[in-house]
């Protein structure tokens, strides 16, 4: 199949992983963001391919892990409200919220659907006009674009029932909050080619500039990360920090702008509250003011609801790439897939559960 058989092509992967060890001289730590490039490096083990200089350690690109406990707390408290039409992205039904989780308000009676897109849900409120319709709307930059227009057009028919319950983070901020922490150990990214392909990279530029730091938008086969690791590797031999583009069959400098439009016509920037990480300031949207009626934390008042984090888990160290998810003491153990503690282990995209399936290192490394 084009555009995938040969970025999983096992003799290309070889020469690249040769291509890394030729280059390398010296201990360098880089950083996949997205969730969706910690998955492949762990399904394909990646890792064992590298030379040991070479590590790799796990962002916080995972949209369904970053999402605040208290967000998918208010999530089940408007699902749970009598007469409304909660619908969500399939993989947020089983995150569990402090005391619950969507699945479980939909066995006791709610009215909780699963839809591929915001704009399902409009047409839900369009066919039940008298009923409350809310649309669970998180992610990175990938989904503001279909977000933003589920809103949009809800504004534009005049579907007074129709409300988002917006959790929409930014990856530039978080990669800056890491870059300046004193802790930070990161010295070159691989950024989220998803995310790119709608925003560009203009902003990655900033930040290389910024941190001198090298970056490189990557895919997600095996083939497009190994790519992305050598032109790091490179980089950072060589003493350069720029912005480079691996994933050059989907991302351009610019993005889509259209989609960037759309995006700006309906949300502003604004702080956000990260999983395991806490506020950033300026890291995601809110409906802006002309959208407020369809913001479903004012329409169902929830905005008091505050939850804190288990003290077992150290996702907030997985996430900034300071720890390695067997090096929790939870890990495998008090929380699993089935029964996650922490952000990193409540989807498969996140580093703890990409670990626990591919992996199932122990503490000591050694697999189970
Ligand atoms: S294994 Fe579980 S408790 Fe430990 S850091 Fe990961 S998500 Fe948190």
């Amino acid at each position: 199949m084009k555009y995938l058989d040969e970025y999983r092509d096992a003799r290309i992967a070889r020469s690249l992983a040769a291509r890394i060890r030729s280059r390398v001289t010296r201990p360098w730590v880089l950083m996949e963001i997205c969730g969706g490039q910690t998955h492949t490096i762990m399904r394909y083990g990646l890792e064992e391919l590298l030379p040991p200089q070479v590590e790799l350690v796990h962002g916080p690109g995972c949209p369904v892990c970053v999402t605040p406990l208290e967000i998918i707390d208010r999530a089940i408290e408007i699902a749970s409200h009598p007469g409304v039409i909660f619908v969500s992205y399939g993989d947020m039904l089983r995150v569990p919220g402090s005391r619950s989780d969507l699945f479980r308000v939909k066995a006791a009676g709610g009215d909780v659907r699963v839809a591929y897109s915001p704009m399902d849900a409009v047409k839900i409120a369009r066919d039940n006009p008298a009923r409350p319709v809310v649309f669970f709307g998180i992610g990175f930059e990938t989904t503001a674009p279909a977000n933003a227009m589920a809103v949009w057009q809800a504004e534009r028919e005049g579907l007074a029932n129709f409300s988002m319950l917006v959790s929409q983070v930014l990856v530039p901020p978080a990669i800056r909050l890491l870059l300046g922490s004193p802790t930070n150990r990161v010295q070159g990214f691989i950024a989220p080619g998803h995310v790119c392909s709608v925003m560009g990279f203009r902003e990655y530029e900033e930040l290389s500039r910024d941190f001198q730091v090298p970056i490189v938008v990557g895919g997600f086969e095996p083939v497009d990360l190994l790519e992305a690791v050598a032109m790091l590797v490179e980089q950072l031999e060589q003493g350069r920090a720029s912005t480079e583009n691996q994933y050059v069959r989907s991302v351009t400098r610019d993005g889509n702008q259209p989609a960037q439009k759309l995006i700006e016509t309906v949300f502003e920037v604004a702080g956000r509250q990260w999983r395991g990480i806490g506020e950033i300031p300026a890291s995601g949207y809110k409906l802006r003011g002309k959208y407020a009626a369809f913001d479903a934390e004012r329409v169902f008042h929830t905005s008091g609801i505050r939850v804190e984090e288990p003290p077992e888990c150290i996702s907030a160290l997985v996430l900034q790439g300071l720890k390695k998810p067997v090096d929790c003491p939870a890990f495998g153990a008090a929380c699993t897939p089935e029964r996650p503690l922490g952000a990193s282990m409540v989807s498969s995209e996140g580093a703890c559960a990409a670990y626990y399936s591919y992996r199932r290192h122990t503490a000591s490394g050694v697999p189970v």
